[in-house]
């Protein structure tokens, strides 16, 4: 592991969010702020990780605006902006909380407190049962219902969730299942006053590609695919990217995901569409603590206190 480049991608994500806490405004249009942030990850001489992923009120993850997307932040709402940067394969992954309505400070605090929980206990040898299990009491005391069916994620180079999960509820499952010094997390516990449970909706725009095996019919599908792996590999990206940079147009994406060579992530919605919060990092698991890659916790206490 490259921890240096690791670090440099904490930083970029660090400014990443700064920009979007500055920019994420009621009446914005979501295609505006997501360009504009993953536009200044790219003049950083980083690549976004992942789309923008801009999730209001009860959507709880997974929603990029589409090419010509004229959806605005809407009045009163609460906003989750989640953004990925990678240096050379390197990941930071981190979200934050934006509300435009006192009402919804509180759930915000509830994810906050999740989160400080969680990395006040991550360390080497500790469970990630544990990890839930004060994940889940933290945002219980702040009156409101860790999303049991989300978790945060070990990360790889170029591999956003590489194999354990990290539960925002106590999970049996997860008792003998340890972090070890020197792995790379994204911990992102969810607080909602609703079911705590997230159900798939419609599409998010945001497609990932599971198969490079050539479409036998299609020259142009395969020739899209392999630009496609050749520049994202395995991290997820925007069909805005693709019509963008002229790669292809979302009826082709939509073709390859019926070919069962892309994935195309659903929306995750509060199944009671109750409202969300969210906050997120990226931490190196050490012997006696862990280390914030990003400072979601100090960079968000200024929205919340
Ligand atoms: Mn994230
Ligand atoms: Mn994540």
């Amino acid at each position: 592991m490259d921890v240096e480049k690791l670090l440099n991608a904490g930083r970029i994500e660090r400014d990443a969010l700064k920009l979007a806490i500055d920019v994420t405004q009621e009446g914005e249009e979501y295609i505006e702020i997501a360009e504009r942030i993953e536009n200044f990850i790219r003049s950083r001489g980083a690549e976004p990780a992942f789309p923008v992923n801009i999730s209001v009120n009860e959507v709880a993850a997974h929603y990029t605006p589409r090419p010509g997307d004229t959806l605005k932040i809407p009045p009163g709402s609460i906003v989750k902006v989640d953004v990925g940067v990678h240096v050379e394969g390197y990941i930071a992954d981190a979200a934050v909380t934006l509300f435009f309505d006192e009402k919804h400070r509180g759930l915000a605090l509830a994810a906050w407190r999740g989160l400080e929980a969680a990395l006040s206990t991550a360390r080497d040898s500790v469970s990630l049962n544990l990890i839930g299990r004060r994940v889940f009491e933290a945002i219980r005391a702040a009156g409101f219902r860790p999303i049991e069916n989300l978790t945060g994620h070990k990360i790889e180079r170029y591999e956003l969730h590489a194999g354990k999960s990290v539960p925002n509820v106590p999970a049996f499952e997860y008792r003998f299942v340890k972090m070890k010094a020197g792995e790379v997390y994204a911990i992102e516990p969810f607080a909602t006053p609703g079911s705590g449970v997230v159900v798939d909706d419609e599409w998010s725009n945001i497609y990932r590609v599971v198969s490079t095996r050539r479409v036998k019919r299609s020259k142009e599908l395969t020739g899209l695919l392999q630009g496609l792996w050749r520049k994202y590999r395995s991290l997820p990206f925007a069909s805005r990217w693709v019509v963008e940079e002229g790669l292809g147009d979302v009826e082709a994406l939509e073709e390859l995901v019926r070919e069962g060579r892309l994935y195309h992530y659903p929306r995750l919605v509060e199944r009671s569409r109750a409202m969300v919060s969210q906050y997120e990092d990226t931490v190196i698991i050490e012997k006696d603590g862990c280390r914030p890659t990003v400072g979601t916790l100090e960079l968000a206490s200024e929205l919340i206190f």
